[in-house]
């Protein structure tokens, strides 16, 4: 086994690299950031200064891999053109601060088809992606698998992989939320089902972990996350999972809302290492 890589989706508020500082507070050895408002469509641009500041600590810090998540408007799988390349043009900016701030991933969310049908979806967000090859650098896109809301693309793994088959270059792979595909009806306490999951996506392709437990029950198709241990996966039930092979060894990035838990983000990372020790 190799060395656990794991953190929390951490707030870039002041500036980009303070991120590091909250990360390590709290003993992360990976982390996940927003590059910008989530909330918004305009960017800040980046200071020369900050960018020097995020990959100096990336390395002094030794946190790594740094995941960066899209925000949240962009709709790669809308029908309306505008919103579609308007949500080309943020990802491509955010490809753009990823490369310059040496991040290793952008995990990516594959939007609303908002009723014309999982088809049409599927081939907005695959076309979308395959032109993304000029601007990806060194970052690789993860498609992260959705809980299943109206009208969402990527909440059943199968459609997950054919928009993965359909895109022509090798800069992605998936980020696999633990919460969002119990919401989708796959009931990973099970450990059959989970070893279906892994294998369905490819243990090789899933590239990033999101360790959130569920707040509603399983194929709720409600995005509602819970602290480890405090919701419907349960702490058995993610002892399932990581007792499968290989599984541990990949980097995890917690989302949890720390509500119920009386743990601090920092004990709750000693407790999903504890759990990583089977
Ligand atoms: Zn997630
Ligand atoms: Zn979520």
């Amino acid at each position: 086994m190799g060395e656990v890589r794991i953190g929390y989706h951490t707030s870039i508020s002041g500036n980009l690299d303070l991120a590091f500082d909250r990360a390590r507070e709290i003993g992360c050895t990976s982390m996940q950031i927003f590059s910008s408002n989530p909330r918004g469509w305009a960017v800040k641009q980046l200071g020369k200064d900050e960018v020097e500041r995020f990959r100096a600590k990336k390395k002094a810090y030794n946190i790594s891999p740094v995941f960066v998540h899209m925000p949240y408007l962009p709709n790669l799988a809308s029908p309306k053109d505008d919103v579609y390349s308007k949500s080309k043009e943020s990802m491509i900016e955010t490809l753009t601060r990823c490369n310059a701030i040496g991040a290793d991933y952008l995990v990516v969310h594959l939007g609303s088809h908002l009723g014309t049908g999982a088809d049409a979806g599927r081939e907005r967000v695959a076309a979308a992606v395959n032109e993304m090859e000029r601007h990806a650098g060194n970052v690789t896109i993860l498609l992260e698998n959705e809980a299943g809301q109206r009208n969402s693309v990527g909440s059943r793994l199968d459609e997950l992989v054919e928009i993965f088959n359909s895109i022509e270059h090798d800069r992605v792979g998936f980020c696999l939320d633990t919460c969002h595909v119990f919401a989708a009806g796959y009931d990973i306490r099970k450990k059959e089902v989970a070893r279906e999951v892994i294998d369905t996506l490819g243990l090789e392709r899933i590239r990033c972990i999101h360790l959130n437990d569920a707040k509603q029950p399983c194929g709720s198709g409600l995005d509602r996350h819970a602290d480890i241990g405090f919701g419907h996966i349960g702490r058995k039930g993610f002892e399932t999972l990581f007792s499968l092979p290989g599984l541990r060894d990949k980097p995890m990035i917690l989302e949890t809302p720390l509500v119920e838990t009386p743990r601090d983000a920092k004990n709750e990372l000693e407790l999903v290492m504890k759990l990583l020790e089977i």
